[in-house]
Protein backbone atom coordinates (compact mmCIF):
# COMPACT_ATOMS: atom_id res chain seq x y z
CA UNK A 1 0.00 0.00 0.00
CA UNK A 2 1.89 3.35 -1.41
CA UNK A 3 0.81 7.12 -0.43
CA UNK A 4 -0.10 7.08 -4.07
CA UNK A 5 -3.13 4.63 -3.59
CA UNK A 6 -4.31 6.89 -0.59
CA UNK A 7 -7.74 8.29 -1.15
CA UNK A 8 -6.55 11.92 -0.05
CA UNK A 9 -6.44 15.30 -1.94
CA UNK A 10 -3.25 15.72 -4.07
CA UNK A 11 -1.88 18.05 -1.17
CA UNK A 12 -1.97 16.01 1.57
CA UNK A 13 -0.33 13.31 -0.59
CA UNK A 14 2.84 15.41 -1.28
CA UNK A 15 2.77 16.63 2.30
CA UNK A 16 2.84 13.54 3.89
CA UNK A 17 5.91 12.54 1.28
CA UNK A 18 7.48 15.25 2.00
CA UNK A 19 7.34 14.41 6.10
CA UNK A 20 10.21 11.65 5.12
CA UNK A 21 7.47 8.80 5.70
CA UNK A 22 7.28 6.20 2.95
CA UNK A 23 4.15 4.67 3.38
CA UNK A 24 1.12 4.31 5.14
CA UNK A 25 1.32 2.43 8.68
CA UNK A 26 -0.65 -0.25 9.40
CA UNK A 27 -3.45 1.65 11.25
CA UNK A 28 -3.31 4.40 8.57
CA UNK A 29 -3.87 2.00 5.77
CA UNK A 30 -6.98 0.84 7.61
CA UNK A 31 -8.13 3.28 8.89
CA UNK A 32 -7.93 5.80 5.59
CA UNK A 33 -10.55 4.08 3.09
CA UNK A 34 -13.38 3.95 5.87
CA UNK A 35 -12.62 7.63 7.50
CA UNK A 36 -12.87 9.17 3.85
CA UNK A 37 -16.14 7.71 3.61
CA UNK A 38 -17.22 9.89 6.54
CA UNK A 39 -18.18 6.52 8.56
CA UNK A 40 -17.91 6.68 12.11
CA UNK A 41 -14.85 4.78 13.05
CA UNK A 42 -13.27 3.54 15.97
CA UNK A 43 -9.95 2.96 16.17
CA UNK A 44 -7.52 1.14 18.65
CA UNK A 45 -3.91 1.38 18.41
CA UNK A 46 -0.23 2.06 20.63
CA UNK A 47 1.45 5.18 20.71
CA UNK A 48 3.76 5.92 18.01
CA UNK A 49 1.54 3.78 15.83
CA UNK A 50 0.87 6.75 13.58
CA UNK A 51 -3.02 6.82 14.82
CA UNK A 52 -2.92 10.58 14.65
CA UNK A 53 -2.48 10.98 11.36
CA UNK A 54 -4.56 8.22 10.98
CA UNK A 55 -7.74 10.56 11.86
CA UNK A 56 -5.86 14.23 11.06
CA UNK A 57 -5.59 13.42 7.74
CA UNK A 58 -9.26 12.74 6.55
CA UNK A 59 -10.18 15.49 8.32
CA UNK A 60 -7.80 17.65 6.02
CA UNK A 61 -8.73 15.93 3.18
CA UNK A 62 -12.56 16.63 4.34
CA UNK A 63 -11.50 20.12 4.55
CA UNK A 64 -9.75 20.94 0.94
CA UNK A 65 -12.36 19.06 -0.30
CA UNK A 66 -14.85 21.54 1.21
CA UNK A 67 -12.81 24.73 -0.16
CA UNK A 68 -11.90 22.94 -3.43
CA UNK A 69 -12.73 25.79 -5.34
CA UNK A 70 -13.42 28.70 -3.48
CA UNK A 71 -9.85 28.46 -1.26
CA UNK A 72 -7.21 26.35 -2.23
CA UNK A 73 -5.27 26.83 0.06
CA UNK A 74 -2.20 24.40 -0.06
CA UNK A 75 -2.57 21.77 3.31
CA UNK A 76 1.06 22.61 4.31
CA UNK A 77 -0.16 26.51 4.84
CA UNK A 78 -3.58 24.68 6.06
CA UNK A 79 -1.32 23.15 8.99
CA UNK A 80 1.24 26.16 9.80
CA UNK A 81 -2.55 28.22 10.05
CA UNK A 82 -3.77 25.07 13.00
CA UNK A 83 -0.67 25.10 14.30
CA UNK A 84 -0.43 29.27 15.23
CA UNK A 85 -3.79 28.97 16.28
CA UNK A 86 -3.26 25.46 18.53
CA UNK A 87 -0.18 27.77 19.55
CA UNK A 88 -2.14 31.02 19.98
CA UNK A 89 -1.19 30.43 24.37
CA UNK A 90 -3.07 32.94 26.28
CA UNK A 91 -6.72 32.64 26.93
CA UNK A 92 -7.21 36.09 25.15
CA UNK A 93 -5.41 35.07 21.86
CA UNK A 94 -7.34 31.76 21.65
CA UNK A 95 -10.91 33.64 22.06
CA UNK A 96 -9.24 36.21 19.53
CA UNK A 97 -8.45 32.85 17.38
CA UNK A 98 -11.97 31.40 17.82
CA UNK A 99 -14.01 34.72 17.02
CA UNK A 100 -12.08 34.82 13.59
CA UNK A 101 -12.98 31.40 13.21
CA UNK A 102 -11.12 28.18 12.61
CA UNK A 103 -11.26 25.40 10.83
CA UNK A 104 -9.59 23.26 13.77
CA UNK A 105 -10.26 23.06 17.15
CA UNK A 106 -7.94 20.81 20.01
CA UNK A 107 -8.79 20.89 22.91
CA UNK A 108 -9.62 18.89 26.67
CA UNK A 109 -13.15 18.90 27.48
CA UNK A 110 -12.91 20.78 30.52
CA UNK A 111 -11.53 24.06 28.33
CA UNK A 112 -13.78 23.77 25.54
CA UNK A 113 -17.08 23.20 27.74
CA UNK A 114 -15.90 26.87 29.60
CA UNK A 115 -15.74 27.95 26.32
CA UNK A 116 -18.89 27.05 25.06
CA UNK A 117 -20.67 28.55 28.27
CA UNK A 118 -19.00 31.82 27.64
CA UNK A 119 -20.58 31.22 24.07
CA UNK A 120 -17.11 32.22 22.79
CA UNK A 121 -16.80 28.46 20.84
CA UNK A 122 -19.90 27.36 18.42
CA UNK A 123 -19.73 23.92 17.22
CA UNK A 124 -23.23 24.71 15.58
CA UNK A 125 -21.53 23.64 12.00
CA UNK A 126 -19.08 20.81 12.97
CA UNK A 127 -18.34 18.33 10.54
CA UNK A 128 -15.58 16.06 11.86
CA UNK A 129 -15.08 15.22 15.83
CA UNK A 130 -12.31 13.25 17.08
CA UNK A 131 -12.27 11.89 20.86
CA UNK A 132 -8.47 11.06 21.04
CA UNK A 133 -7.47 8.73 23.76
CA UNK A 134 -11.50 8.12 24.24
CA UNK A 135 -10.92 5.46 26.64
CA UNK A 136 -8.57 7.36 28.71
CA UNK A 137 -11.29 10.00 28.73
CA UNK A 138 -14.16 7.63 30.24
CA UNK A 139 -11.25 5.84 32.56
CA UNK A 140 -10.54 9.54 34.21
CA UNK A 141 -14.66 10.48 34.58
CA UNK A 142 -14.49 12.60 31.84
CA UNK A 143 -18.28 11.29 30.22
CA UNK A 144 -20.14 13.91 31.71
CA UNK A 145 -17.98 16.64 30.12
CA UNK A 146 -18.00 14.94 26.64
CA UNK A 147 -21.78 14.70 26.56
CA UNK A 148 -22.09 18.26 27.81
CA UNK A 149 -19.73 19.16 24.79
CA UNK A 150 -22.03 16.81 22.17
CA UNK A 151 -25.54 18.47 23.28
CA UNK A 152 -23.76 22.24 22.15
CA UNK A 153 -24.42 20.61 18.56
CA UNK A 154 -27.18 22.10 17.65
CA UNK A 155 -27.72 20.55 14.39
CA UNK A 156 -29.33 18.54 17.00
CA UNK A 157 -28.69 14.35 16.13
CA UNK A 158 -28.13 14.38 19.45
CA UNK A 159 -30.85 15.44 21.59
CA UNK A 160 -30.70 12.29 23.48
CA UNK A 161 -27.27 11.93 23.64
CA UNK A 162 -25.48 8.56 23.97
CA UNK A 163 -22.29 7.10 23.03
CA UNK A 164 -24.31 5.17 20.26
CA UNK A 165 -25.70 8.35 18.60
CA UNK A 166 -22.25 9.67 19.12
CA UNK A 167 -20.98 6.77 16.90
CA UNK A 168 -23.87 7.42 14.59
CA UNK A 169 -22.71 10.69 13.86
CA UNK A 170 -18.96 11.16 14.43
CA UNK A 171 -15.34 9.98 13.98
CA UNK A 172 -14.13 8.13 17.17
CA UNK A 173 -10.38 8.30 17.54
CA UNK A 174 -8.97 6.54 20.31
P1 LIG B 1 0.98 8.27 17.10
O1 LIG B 1 1.37 8.72 18.47
O2 LIG B 1 0.45 6.89 17.07
O3 LIG B 1 0.13 9.26 16.39
O4 LIG B 1 2.37 8.19 16.27
C1 LIG B 1 3.06 9.36 15.94
C2 LIG B 1 4.45 9.10 15.36
O5 LIG B 1 4.39 8.30 14.18
C3 LIG B 1 5.07 10.41 14.96
O6 LIG B 1 6.43 10.36 15.30
C4 LIG B 1 4.88 10.45 13.45
O7 LIG B 1 5.84 11.26 12.87
C5 LIG B 1 5.02 9.00 13.08
N1 LIG B 1 4.31 8.59 11.84
C6 LIG B 1 3.03 8.87 11.48
N2 LIG B 1 2.72 8.30 10.30
C7 LIG B 1 3.83 7.61 9.90
C8 LIG B 1 4.15 6.82 8.74
N3 LIG B 1 3.25 6.58 7.78
N4 LIG B 1 5.40 6.28 8.65
C9 LIG B 1 6.30 6.49 9.63
N5 LIG B 1 6.08 7.24 10.73
C10 LIG B 1 4.85 7.79 10.88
Amino acid sequence: FTFDQTPFHANIQRSFQQAGFERPSAIQAQAWPIAIQQTDMICIAKTGSGKTCGFLLPAFHQQLQLSDGKTTESSSRWSSRQTRATRAGTHTRIIQALERGVEVVIATPGRLNDLLEMRKADLSHIKYLVLDEADRMLDMGFEPQIRSIIEKDSHGTTDHCSFCHLHEKFKIGT
